[in-house]
């Protein structure tokens, strides 16, 4: 049995992200292109020396970006776009970052999610233009890696299908000329990395794990058969991952030297397909054992025994110890980490441990006298501390799961009864005019608090900074006229950040960034404990800004689904059961604001989406406990108390269902930017709770105006109801300036004036 250790690929940030910095320098003018490039490569450079010290077998190459590896791609092949006027020959930097995040004349191409992960990739254009290989970059790291650092690595690059499929700008028509222009040059990459030396070419194709036809299996075995043909002697590993592989039997027998399979995410279907069609004895099997998309340390002995399974299932001779996907989801290395709990640093494992982890179970495959064996009972014993640990083990919280009732999940009354208590109540006017939560964080809040946060400036002065930020912004509100106010969320950077501070069972860490897109990043926070509610979170704020004005003024709330999808969570409970968790915590919270007589609250689900499945048939089973968890939270309030809830995306189409589900009596969601898809969707299903259609779009600095405006509401009305209609931005206002937010505001509210009048 030969068995060797790698990953499909590295993080490129870097530990301290110098990627980043990298970047953003030369954006900003501080670095020449020259220097920009060479930064570039040490950082290159060094990651393929720090993961062959730390054992790894088969280096990848071509895991690198200048920003992102789908545009890399378009650039090799010059698929550029005609706004870019690019005038043929090599695409240079200044071209390649107008395509990634525009430039002053012409605008970016569109930016979308990387199948189920936060990740954000560049969407390749096919405008029918001839293509031609401009440069061969991925030929450019092999040589590197091997002629500076004396390394045979593994280059790798995203594969045809699935590069055409997360393409636009063809019909089906045009498909078939899109694929024949490109496969000669995919042919021509390869053979030259053939030419240059290169073993394996690792061919990543994610979209293959995706529902697919008839003819999309025929279109795959199309493709491949041609790369076999024309670059015969390219040995490829077509990689797959985030689900099993569709059509196994059929795939599995691609003219490929191996195929990599994800044991992780697709573990059920790819064992199920293994033990009912074996695997082809001549090909090399990809196992990926190691959970690329979490931080949690592996339990080597049980990564051993599976591994072993597979291998003995699928009968090979040689197999590669992997990664279930690319590393670049998840951290670069724990060490980093210095005020982390030990029980709990000691059970995570970022992408260096996970490259260890790889390694290890290779060597206790391969090495039955193996030195580093007592590794496996450590593993086993960290993760048993972490779950020992007290973090984990809150009675309270258990207490509370128990006593949850089927009748949690639902308020007592059904919509339209509590509408018209509502309304009785509240006696808000036609068409009432409110925003989504947050007011411009100008440069004095941001500076105020990195002095708090330095502890510069002690918790009195800030707690008084804030509130007199609020109490400015209350002011503002009345001026302009709005109905239902909110305090702003100055004490907030982050709408998960803030509260995650403030339950239990939450750690930060300093330097667990992963990118999200282009050169930005996130550090999500860890839930590693029970979530428990202790104190309000947010109830001072709102209440002192209640009580400097008559207007109502909205508690504000990030949803539970909406925590639980933008951080780590812990692997030995559900989602479904961790998302039950927060939505008990913010359910005191609510409770906590109703006491203290606050009227609307708005519990924000903007990541909703973000949580859904790859595959369509296992979108039922995920709303299902998603929209659960966000009525657990919200549904033990009195009937008059009106939820309100925020989206900021408009795909409302089979999206519908789901949203009506959630049961909040207002629902604010992003419309301007394809208004007209929204109210088409609309029209064919109905919508009958209180919803406010975004009248403009918070992203840009243009004050809309009041015609503008009044265009959008008069369209609006055609298919929603005086009762439920609200009228309000797209999203929050964090990130505008003052002028621009009081006077686009005031356009707003005078066009819902005059609404109300012609009414
Ligand atoms: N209440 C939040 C805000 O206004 C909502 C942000 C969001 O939807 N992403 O900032
Ligand atoms: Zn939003």
């Amino acid at each position: 049995m030969n068995l060797a250790s790698t990953t499909i690929g590295y993080p490129y940030i870097g530990g301290n992200r110098e990627w980043k910095r990298c970047v953003e320098s030369f954006w900003k003018g501080e670095l020449s292109e020259e220097q920009f490039i060479f930064e570039m490569k040490t950082i290159r450079l060094n990651h393929l020396k720090h993961q062959q010290s730390l054992g790894l077998d088969i280096i990848t190459v071509g895991d690198f970006t200048f920003y992102d590896r789908m545009l890399d791609l378009s650039a090799m092949f010059g698929l550029i776009p005609a706004r870019y006027k690019w005038t043929g020959e090599q695409v240079n930097l200044t071209t390649y970052y107008a395509m990634a995040r525009g430039a002053n004349d012409v605008v970016a191409s569109e930016m979308t999610k990387w199948f189920n992960t936060n990740y954000h990739y560049i969407v390749p254009e096919y405008e029918g233009q001839p293509l031609e290989l401009t440069q061969n970059y991925i030929l450019d790291y092999f040589l590197e890696a091997k002629f500076e650092l004396g390394l045979m690595t593994k280059p790798t690059l995203i594969g045809p299908y699935t590069f055409v499929q997360l393409s636009k700008g063809y019909d089906s028509k045009s498909k078939a000329s899109f694929i024949l222009r490109l496969l000669p040059l995919y042919a021509q990459v390869l053979q030259q990395l053939v030419d240059a030396g290169a073993k394996w070419i690792q061919v990543e194709e994610p979209a293959l794990v995706l529902s697919l036809a008839p003819e999309d299996i025929k279109l795959v075995q199309q493709i491949y058969k041609q790369l076999a043909e024309e670059v015969p002697k390219a040995k490829l590993m077509l990689q797959t991952y985030f689900e099993g592989l569709t059509a196994y039997e059929d795939l599995v027998q691609l003219p490929v030297a191996g195929v990599g399979l994800d044991f992780i995410h697709g573990a059920d279907d790819n064992m199920a397909s293994l033990r009912k069609y074996g695997f082809p004895q001549e090909k090399v099997l990809g196992i990926g054992i190691i959970n690329g998309r979490d931080i949690w340390r592996a339990n080597l002995a049980e990564k051993a025994l599976l591994t072993k399974a597979i291998l003995s299932l699928s009968g090979v001779n040689e197999a590669w110890v992997q990664s279930s996907c690319s590393l670049q989801h998840v951290p670069v290395t724990t060490k980093s980490e210095k005020t982390l709990d030990t029980t709990l640093l000691n059970a995570l494992s970022f992408a260096d441990e996970k490259i260890v982890e790889v390694t290890h179970i290779t060597s206790f495959l391969s090495d039955e006298n193996w030195s580093g064996s007592k590794s496996v009972s450590q593993s086993i014993l960290a993760i048993q501390a972490l779950e020992q640990h007290e973090a984990r083990n809150n009675p309270r919280v258990k207490e509370l799961l128990l006593r949850v009732r089927q009748e949690h999940f639902t308020r007592s009354m059904p919509f339209k009864e509590r509408q018209s208590l509502q309304q009785a109540a509240l006696q808000l006017p036609d068409f009432p005019t409110t925003t989504i939560g947050s007011f411009p964080q100008s440069d004095q809040v941001k500076r105020t608090r990195t002095a708090w946060r330095k502890k510069e400036l002690s918790d009195t002065k800030y707690a008084a900074f804030l509130k007199s930020e609020a109490a400015r912004w209350i002011q503002i509100q009345e001026e302009i006229g709005l109905d239902v106010f909110v305090h702003g969320e100055f004490e907030r950077t982050d709408m998960v950040e803030y509260f995650g501070e403030k339950l239990k069972g939450f750690a930060f860490t300093e330097k667990a960034w992963v990118v999200s897109y282009g050169s930005r990043c996130v550090k999500p926070p860890i839930i590693y404990g029970d979530v428990e509610w202790t104190s309000p979170m947010t109830v001072k704020e709102v209440a002192e800004a209640q009580q400097l004005t008559s207007k109502y003024v909205k508690g504000m709330l990030t949803g539970p689904v909406t925590i639980l999808n933008w951080s780590f969570v812990r692997d030995d409970l559900t989602r479904e059961h961790v998302a039950n968790q927060i939505a008990l915590a913010l359910k005191e919270e609510i409770q906590a604001l109703e006491n203290a007589g606050i009227a609307i609250i708005q519990v924000d689900e903007p990541a909703l989406r973000e949580g859904l499945p790859l595959r369509k048939e296992d979108w039922k089973e995920y709303l299902s406990w998603a929209v659960n968890a966000f009525k657990l939270a919200t549904s033990n309030v009195r009937n008059e108390t009106q939820i309100h809830t925020h989206m900021c995306y408009c795909e409302f189409n089979n999206f519908i269902e789901p949203i009506r589900a959630l049961d909040a009596d207002v629902i604010s969601i992003e419309t301007s930017r394809s208004h007209g898809e929204l109210i088409q969707s609309l029209k064919q299903n109905p919508y009958e709770l209180g919803i406010g259609l975004g009248v403009y779009d918070i992203h840009s600095p243009r004050v809309p105006s009041v015609e503008e405006i009044d265009t959008i509401l008069n369209e609006s009305l055609e298919i929603i109801s005086k009762e439920q209609f609200w009228v309000n931005p797209d999203c929050g206002l964090k990130t505008r300036h003052e002028d621009e937010t009081i006077a686009s505001l005031k356009n707003m509210v005078t066009a819902a004036r005059k609404l109300r009048q012609q009414q």
